[in-house]
């Protein structure tokens, strides 16, 4: 029965680690797999966490399942992290959000949702997106289609090419939105650009579908979900996408949750019963330790500054670690200019290396990066950065 079956090629970013993790190079740097490391090059488990872990481990009294989405007290910290303290959309129970293992899987309940209740729609990515994003909607049969968003010369925001692209998008269509720090490019619509697209979505009709994997990464937790709630001033319905795998660090727990937001309570209840028989059929009801951590960090005034110290730290030695970086190929002869690099917010950066330059950066230096020439900033380290600034330096000679 198995023997017609063919080997499915290597994922081009979960596979890139392993090729990292056999390479016998002492001096191998990885800036491919999208993980936030620190100035050790070590991905360490935050103080927050590990201190609700240890209040979790004494109270927990039962192991039992949870409901299909999820334990209350985690649905409700979601809700005032994307939306803010007393939003109109909570008081007004206009959302429903359910727990699912990290943002991929909000991402796949949210396709799974569209197509059988959407059946017609066109889901639309931005030009680049994140690898897995068309793999995930195209797996449930859904048509994807491309909106325009990088500039290759400008290295920037093609706004105008973006407007022109979405308002070709007709009502009833989806249009996924980066809520901040863009993967794999690391730019981000300005304020004024967030309402322009809010407005153009209202006048189109289609439905917008937040994914947000990295709050608090950018600019700050509130900041970054303006491009969100800009939109929500506008538009009456949306779906959101949320994972705490970066900005608490719980990669592994598979931490996430899908958000749905209707006109009315009425139909935000009727709508989201439909999200859990989605997630009935997949996985039942989710895993609870790393909800239980995000909602006792939330829940408590000491631990959630605690973790917003933790989350600022991660933000500023990123912004750091960009502006060493251009300032460190300047001082290695390099003429291209780079100084976009420290314009971009989140991990990533669309370095502009071609793919023979970054075929070229493995071979000769042990240095991963993805093909496209994303690059994960925050796998560079003021150690690594010498001899990093130096193989690029070689390479674009
Ligand atoms: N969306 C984007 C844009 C991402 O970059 C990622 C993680 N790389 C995800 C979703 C998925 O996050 P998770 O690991 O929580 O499934």
């Amino acid at each position: 029965m198995f023997e017609h079956i063919q080997a499915a090629p290597a994922d081009p970013i979960l596979g890139l680690n392993d090729a990292f993790r056999n390479d016998l190079n002492p001096n191998k740097i990885n800036l491919g797999v999208g993980v936030y490391k620190d100035e050790q090059g070590a991905t360490p488990i935050l103080k927050s966490v590990k201190q609700a872990e240890e209040r979790l481990l004494n109270q927990e009294l039962t192991k039992s399942y949870l409901s299909i989405e999820g334990a209350p007290a985690y649905r409700q910290a979601v809700q005032t992290l994307l939306f803010g303290e007393d939003h109109n959309i909570i008081t007004k129970q206009l959302a429903q959000t359910a727990h699912t293992p990290g943002g991929t899987g909000a991402l796949r309940i949210a396709a799974e949702f569209i197509k059988k209740h959407l059946p017609e729609a066109t889901m639309w990515v931005s030009n680049p997106t994140w690898a897995n994003h068309q793999a995930v909607f195209q797996s449930v049969g859904l048509e994807v289609g491309s909106y325009a968003y990088y500039d290759a010369n400008t290295k920037g925001l093609d706004f105008e090419a973006l407007l022109a692209s979405l308002s070709q998008v007709p009502a009833g269509d989806v249009v996924l939105f980066h809520g901040c720090c863009h993967n794999p490019t690391g730019i981000d619509p300005t304020p004024e650009q967030w309402y322009q697209l809010a407005k153009l979505c209202s006048k189109q009709g289609f439905l917008p579908l937040f994914d947000f994997a990295y709050q608090g990464f950018g600019e700050g937790i509130e900041e970054d979900a303006k491009g969100l709630r800009t939109f929500l001033e506008h538009v009456p319905e949306m779906l959101i996408a949320n994972s705490f795998s970066k900005n608490f660090g719980l990669y592994n727990e598979r931490v996430g949750a899908l958000t749905i937001v209707c006109e009315t309570a009425e139909q935000t209840e009727a709508a989201f019963t439909q999200v859990k028989r989605c997630i009935r059929t997949n996985y039942s009801n989710p895993p609870s330790h790393g909800s239980a951590i995000v909602a006792e960090i939330l829940n408590s005034k000491e631990l959630r500054s605690l973790w917003e110290m933790e989350l600022k730290s991660m933000r500023t030695r990123i912004h750091e670690m960009r502006s060493l970086f251009v300032n460190t190929l300047r001082t290695k002869g390099v003429t291209q200019d780079f100084s976009f690099i420290s314009k971009q917010r989140g991990m990533f950066s669309f370095s502009g290396l071609t793919p023979d330059q970054v075929a070229q950066l493995r071979k000769d230096f042990g240095i991963y990066i993805v093909g496209s020439g994303r690059i994960n900033v925050a796998g560079m380290t003021h150690e690594n950065m010498e001899p990093l600034c130096d193989a690029i330096a070689t390479v674009l000679k």
